[in-house]
């Protein structure tokens, strides 16, 4: 056999969390959080079994799931969205970027990614027999050079994806970014997967700017979500695409031999659940309060903090403590020696630069990152 992905290992994930476990580390790595969900939403899903909901969902998602879907986006971005033709309820975010990137990247073809860009980007494109190109955002801003994006791009380059919030740059797109983006896009003809997970995760009084809420993208692009990440549920992996009915309709005739639909009991427990905006609602503030309890714990043990507009981690400076270290190195000292997993950024470069950044999660119970705090106390 010869590899489809030869450069590709075990993810950076799946490494740090088994270290952490061997090491009896406070995990603060893989992005999950350590809080149950809501018991109301556990509730649906023993009631949805209970009441026989145990066959296949319809392939694009049970219809009042995608209803419920159709009528958040309507009060939270005042977007109209065809419930039938353009959302379908995916296994996860990760199975959704997979089959947009399939259906839309034929061999031969580029995909633009911006670096620091979520693993998962770059091994699907290259499985199509696609060509990956890079644009490096740099630390502490990693703000977007729309001309250097625009300098990248190739007459074979069909789709960019942008992650807004963006893991781990932890920045959020301004309206100037998406009317970059909306230029660009139009002027190379190109498609645009938007990886929105983090979309509720904003803080500091800040708005989320989607793509469905700016007219010249949402006639071009997927728009892509979590509820495993809005709803404390990763575990369940279930997400959905939303994209005009042109691009959904060939998103669907993967999407049904990929996994052809997506757990029954779990869809009708969230369609239910999506009837209440305070269940989205108070996610900036509740994940803000997690940020501010780990962020002094991290600065008393010297490092250096960036700033953090969105997602649920934050990016930590280490040169005042051990600056002899590459990141992967320093993540794992860290793990070994004083019991917290963190996650190197350099993870999320083709050319795994150094910048001596690690990412640490604050999706976690005041308990864990308190302990994680008193463990790092001991680095002074
Ligand atoms: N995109 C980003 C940016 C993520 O951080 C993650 C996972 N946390 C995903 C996609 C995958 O989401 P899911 O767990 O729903 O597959
Ligand atoms: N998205 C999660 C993170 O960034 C990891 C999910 C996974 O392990 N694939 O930590």
């Amino acid at each position: 056999l010869t590899s489809k992905l030869p450069d590709v290992g075990v993810t950076i994930f799946t490494r740090m969390s088994q270290l952490a476990a061997s090491c009896k580390a406070v995990n603060l790595s893989q992005g999950f959080p350590d809080f149950p969900c809501d018991p109301a939403l556990l509730q649906g899903v023993t009631e949805a079994m209970q009441a026989g909901h145990n066959q296949y969902a319809p392939m694009t998602g049970l219809p009042a799931l995608r209803e419920a879907i159709a009528s958040k986006l309507q009060q939270s971005l005042n977007v109209h969205v065809d419930a039938e033709r353009e959302i379908t309820v995916t296994a996860g975010a990760t199975q959704a970027l997979f089959s947009v990137i399939a259906s839309v990247l034929h061999a031969g073809d580029e995909a633009l990614i911006l670096e620091p860009a979520y693993d998962s980007y770059a091994p699907a494109i290259l499985a199509q027999g696609a060509g990956v190109i890079r644009v490096a955002l740099r630390a502490p801003a990693f703000a977007v050079d729309w001309d250097e994006v625009e300098r990248a791009v190739t007459p074979r380059t069909r789709l960019i994806i942008v992650n807004n919030p963006n893991n781990p740059a932890t920045s959020v797109f301004g309206p100037a970014d998406l009317d970059a983006l909306a230029q660009l896009a139009e002027r190379h003809d190109l498609l645009v997967l938007a990886d929105e997970v983090y979309e509720h995760l904003v803080f500091d009084g800040r708005q989320h700017h989607s793509v469905l809420a700016h007219p010249v993208l949402r006639a071009r692009s997927f728009a892509v979500y979590s509820f495993g990440k809005t709803f404390h549920a990763t575990g369940w992996k279930v997400g959905y695409c939303v994209a005009p009915p042109a691009l959904s309709a060939e998103l669907r005739k993967l999407h049904q031999y990929l996994v052809f639909s997506v757990s029954t009991p779990m869809q009708h427990a969230l369609a239910a659940y999506l009837q209440q905006p305070a269940h989205w609602q108070g996610l900036p503030d509740f994940y803000q309060a997690r940020r501010e309890r780990l962020a002094p714990g991290l600065t008393q043990a010297g490092f250096q903090l960036l700033p953090n507009a969105g997602t649920y981690f934050q990016l930590a400076d280490y040169s005042a403590i051990r600056p002899d270290l590459g990141e992967l190195d320093f993540a794992e000292w860290l793990t070994r020696s004083y019991g917290v997993a963190s996650i190197p950024v350099s993870a999320f470069y083709a050319d795994g630069r150094d910048q001596h950044l690690v990412r640490f999660c604050f999706a976690k119970q005041d308990s864990t990152l308190d302990e994680a705090i008193k463990r790092l106390a001991e680095l002074r």
